[in-house]
């Protein structure tokens, strides 16, 4: 879906004469060999790993945006968007944050992967769209970085929405998916230069909106 899907919207926007406004990912530098990580880093995916299918068909999403602005001349943005959350987030998702709410708010164990001290950075939703608005209406092409510079480890993530929810749940760990990246943390030297964008809601403040949100639906 997101190399054919990418395709055909590439398709439909040169047809109408829209700018086109690329989501890409953090996933495309893989598992990195350089952090934080600025945009010139061509990245490190594995591409037969379970991730693979998903990181390569955003690699080649770029890579056609790209080929679209070059050969067809048609304006086109790229959004290498980091880990986000926020309210509205499905309590079964899946990912780290509604995860450990979800866990935290049930008395349920909170499940860390691995020993925890692989890293993310989290970026608040109004941040990430903030950075996309801009993106969006500014004459810079991209990629460029949308993401919080705050690097945490996942051990620290878990234990942070322990505190803040005054759970009694306990932190227990659980086997680390294949390729599960060790790092991640954005260069947003690009986005602050060119779009005079950096985050704003601090990670406990994101936290603590989200898990009111939370509590609401549980
Ligand atoms: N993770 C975890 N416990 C969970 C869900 C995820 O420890 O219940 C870890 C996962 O292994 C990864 C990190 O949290 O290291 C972020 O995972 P997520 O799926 O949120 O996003 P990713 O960065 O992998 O796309």
């Amino acid at each position: 879906m997101g190399a054919l899907g990418t395709h055909k919207a590439l398709g439909l926007a040169k047809d109408k004469g829209a700018r086109f406004v690329l989501a890409s990912t953090s996933e495309v530098y893989g598992d990195p060999e350089v952090n934080p990580q600025p945009e010139t880093y061509w990245g490190n995916v594995n591409p037969i790993g379970p991730r693979g299918v998903y990181d390569e068909a955003k690699r080649y999403a770029e890579a056609m945006t790209m080929a679209y602005h070059r050969s067809h001349g048609m304006a086109v943005r790229i959004v290498r968007i980091f880990n986000t959350y926020g309210p509205r987030m499905r309590t079964e998702d899946g990912r780290a944050v509604p995860n450990f709410i979800t866990q935290a708010l049930r008395g349920k164990p909170i499940t860390v992967y691995g020993d925890g001290s692989q890293t993310r950075s989290l970026t608040y939703v109004s941040d990430l769209v903030d950075g996309i608005d801009r993106l969006a209406r500014s004459s810079s092409t991209g990629p460029i970085n949308i993401g919080n510079p705050v690097e945490m480890t996942l051990l620290e993530i878990a234990e942070t929405i322990k505190r803040l929810t005054k759970s009694r749940s306990k932190i227990v760990f659980k086997k680390l998916p294949v390729d599960d990246p060790k790092v991640r943390r954005p260069d947003i030297t690009l986005a602050r230069k060119k779009l005079k964008w950096e985050p704003k809601v601090p990670v406990e403040e994101g936290l603590k909106r989200t898990i009111a949100y939370f509590r609401k639906v549980l």
